[in-house]
């Protein structure tokens, strides 16, 4: 693949060489191909580096059977700092601008380690690193980091291989989302040569969920969900003190944004939530129409054409009542083909 030229992996090989101390950091609230390609390559790399994973924040229940998960910092943890400080080389995966990072963001400017970005998200941030392989036609950084660990001669574990399946499937929705390439399934077709089991992936990320979340899932679609026909789109917005009455548990309301897209017609929808005293806004479309820049426009967030997000300092019905205030504007290029 081009952005993994000879020349450049050439040179990325000999900086890795040089070096003995490297950290591997990924976005907040990191999902299944966040933590799929940084478990990945801290799998491979920890057998002759002193390598370590540093997370803003906590993973989710969910990806805690992950190979290597128990070994991740996150960046509370009182070493993190000091370890960043130190590290020689720093990976940035599955995301491209260093406020992704939230509290770490600081550290992670001023480190001068050699950085490298692995990424598929659009618009990757001017000058924070030495090395950007960044390709948004990629459905996954999962993806993206098997080709790079091919072009490098690295040979992956089948506990790395593992990560990287993990991280195909969520971000490509079980190989369902357009972002599915040929590419894609050959990458898939490749790593499903190992010899692991592939339905034991999917069971621990879709049928090990709580019961909460599957009755806080019925209450958000029988009482929550608001569709706007006329618009093709729908929201749900939800209140910490609802969320609380279902017991809720960060990774419960993972893939609600969804939810509203199995109507027929629905293109756009919104979910919106008070989680740390933010509003955390997710927007997801079908086919062509855009929500990066719905989210980068009014809601400070940002992300793929099919699936973006934001937050909000505001109160919850006041970000609403701005959702629903854009939509005869937003949605005017759903309306003139339908
Ligand atoms: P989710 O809705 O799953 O939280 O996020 C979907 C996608 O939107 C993520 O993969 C990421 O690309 C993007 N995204 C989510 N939150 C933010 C944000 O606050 N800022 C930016 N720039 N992108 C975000
Ligand atoms: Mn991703």
């Amino acid at each position: 693949m081009e952005i993994f030229s000879k020349k450049i992996i050439d040179n990325v090989k000999a900086d890795i060489s040089g070096v003995s101390k490297i950290v591997i950091t990924a976005h907040l609230n990191p999902d299944g191909d966040a933590l799929g390609s940084s478990l990945a390559l801290y799998n491979y790399l920890k057998t002759s580096k002193d390598c370590h994973i540093i997370l803003p924040n906590n993973i989710p229940d969910t990806f805690k059977w992950m190979p290597g998960c128990n070994e991740i910092l996150i960046w509370e943890n009182e070493e993190s700092p000091r370890i960043l400080a130190e590290a020689e080389m720093i990976f940035i995966l599955d995301f491209n601008t260093a406020s992704r990072v939230d509290k770490m963001q600081k550290a992670l400017e001023e480190s001068k380690a050699i950085k490298i970005m692995i990424d598929h998200h659009p618009f990757p941030q001017e000058g924070l690193c030495k090395y950007v392989f960044s390709c948004p036609e990629a459905a996954a950084t999962c993806e993206l980091m098997w080709l790079f660990c091919k072009e490098c001669g690295i040979s992956l574990s089948i506990d790395s291989v593992k990560c990287l399946y993990t991280g195909l499937v969520t971000d490509t929705g079980c190989f369902q989302f357009n972002c599915t390439s040929k590419q894609t399934f050959q990458v898939a077709g490749e790593i499903a040569a190992y010899d692991f089991d592939r339905s034991e992936i999917i069971h621990h990320i879709y049928d090990c969920y709580t019961e909460g979340r599957m009755r806080l899932m019925g209450y958000v679609l029988s009482k929550k969900m608001v569709v706007f026909p006329e618009y093709h789109a729908a929201y749900i917005a939800l209140t910490k003190a609802e969320a609380d009455e279902f017991g809720y548990q960060v990774g419960d309301t993972e893939g609600f944004v969804n939810l509203p897209l199995s109507i027929a017609d629905v293109k756009f929808t919104a979910f919106f939530m008070e989680r740390d005293g933010i509003i955390r806004c997710s927007f997801r479309s079908k086919g062509d129409f855009k929500v990066n820049t719905i989210a980068e426009k009014y809601f400070n967030g940002g992300g793929h054409d099919n699936a973006a997000g934001g937050k909000s300092y505001k109160p919850l019905d006041v970000i609403v009542k701005r959702f629903v205030s854009i939509l005869p504007e937003v949605t005017k290029e759903l309306r003139i083909k339908n």
